[in-house]
């Protein structure tokens, strides 16, 4: 056991055989590394088993129904709801709506408040870093209301050019939208900061907390931040739930975005009126074992701890640091790992990173490779396409050991080629 592991708080072995599909072999023989966690996170056995009771025991629709199973099933999808709230500490648990993901909440805000609020020559401030899923709603936002996009650039080494903000923030500056933690990157935004100046700017602020909430402490109340997205999937929990944050005044002032089934008080033929929070934007069925197994997931990241969490990645991303920094033609994009969390995006020599993959994919390690939905940032530093890997609470500093011979694997088969093919 290496000195790096002793310090940390977290013992990833004592966690892993709560997840199985860790102790699962790719091919025979080939045990499964896990480093595609910034994509989509595995699931310990309780998150399932909270899943499967209710479909076995209590499933029927909720918020509608007075029979037994109904009002079990109510007060899961509640208790769920109330996890949800504690997890960021919002104030009320009726802020914390549930959603299909992170892109979901943002495309709420877009609608509602956006459409509701912008007008031409407004101002949106994004940044170069962000995930697709925070930039499309608002170029499409833009595209409706004559709103004009900015966007805060990055320095060479991966962090956001703060001083840009002195001229970035004016008073046509309606809202803030940017990312905690790059997904391609890692790189920990100064969230607090970029909040206190986008408000006294005069702006909202959305923060896009898909790859922050998962891996460290969030508390909106301290970040007195406007509205705050993040994904189920990501934290242990299933996919098809996630979750927005609003600060009240603004979610109640906000017109609902999709129309249907749940969200109304009264229905006329030709005129609705709006229920209230959270039902208002929560159209139709809502994602409701979904959200019971986000509610087993926060327990179970709860028992552990956020700030171990993070610390523990913080051991992980260091050592794969120092692991690729020693690879001839690696090259890491993004800043040192004081500054960033969990993931490690990289291009290899003339190797395109899906072939990097492939033969990563031989040893049983599962990275990804792409653009990882964020073309621009991609763009931003003249690479098509980079090979990510990106931890979690479950990882272990010798399955990060194994990058190393995994890459040297996929240097020594492309050189090959390019020598004899
Ligand atoms: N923002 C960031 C930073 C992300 O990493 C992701 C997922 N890759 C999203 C938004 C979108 O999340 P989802 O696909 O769960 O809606």
């Amino acid at each position: 056991m290496s000195a790096l592991m002793q310090v940390s708080p977290l013992d990833p072995l004592a966690y892993r055989s709560d997840f199985p599909i860790l102790s699962r072999e790719v091919r025979p023989g080939v045990p499964l590394i896990y480093f595609d966690n910034a994509a989509s996170t595995q699931h310990p056995r309780e998150v399932i088993q909270s899943m499967v009771r209710c479909y076995e025991e209590h499933y029927a629709n909720v918020h509608r129904g007075i029979h037994q199973l109904a009002q079990e099933s109510d007060e899961l999808f509640d208790q769920a709801r109330e996890k949800v709230r504690a997890f960021i500490n919002a104030p009320q648990r009726e802020q914390c709506i549930f959603t299909y993901g992170a892109t979901s909440g943002i495309n709420i805000v877009a609608r509602s408040w956006g459409d509701a609020n912008l007008k031409p020559g407004d101002e949106i401030l994004l940044t170069e870093m962000e995930h697709h899923a925070n930039l499309v709603p608002w170029q499409q936002l833009a595209e409706r209301s004559g709103a004009v996009l900015r966007h805060i650039p990055l320095t060479e080494d991966g962090l956001l050019q703060l001083d840009a903000l002195d001229t970035l923030l004016t008073e046509r500056t309606k809202l803030v939208a940017f990312v905690a933690i790059s997904n391609v990157l890692g790189t920990i935004n100064p969230v607090g900061e970029i909040i206190r100046r986008g408000h006294q700017a005069g702006a909202l602020v959305l923060l896009d907390g898909a790859q922050s909430v998962p891996h460290q402490k969030t508390d909106v109340q301290a970040l007195d931040v406007d509205f705050l997205v993040f994904s189920g999937h990501k934290m242990l929990g299933p996919s098809g739930v996630g979750v927005l944050y609003g600060k009240r005044e603004l979610l109640e002032a906000m017109p609902p975005f999709l129309g249907g089934g749940g969200m109304i008080r009264r229905v006329r033929l030709d005129s609705f009126e709006p229920g209230d929070l959270p039902a208002k934007f929560e159209a139709g069925t809502p994602p409701i074992v979904s959200a019971i197994g986000l509610g087993a997931a926060i327990d179970y990241l709860n028992r552990i701890g956020m700030d171990a969490i993070a610390h523990h990645e913080r051991l992980l991303v260091t050592r794969a640091h120092a692991i690729l920094e020693k690879i001839e033609g690696l090259r890491i994009l993004g800043p040192t790992p004081e500054y960033k969390a969990g993931i490690v995006s990289f291009s290899l020599d003339q190797i395109h990173a899906h072939d990097v993959a492939e033969v990563l994919d031989r040893s049983g390690i599962a990275i990804r490779a792409g653009h990882h939905c964020a073309m621009p940032l991609h763009n931003r530093y003249n690479v098509g396409a980079t090979a990510r890997a990106s931890f979690y609470l479950y990882n272990t500093l010798a399955e990060v050991e194994q990058l190393a011979p995994g890459l040297d694997a996929a240097k020594r088969v492309f050189h090959r080629k390019r020598n004899f093919g």
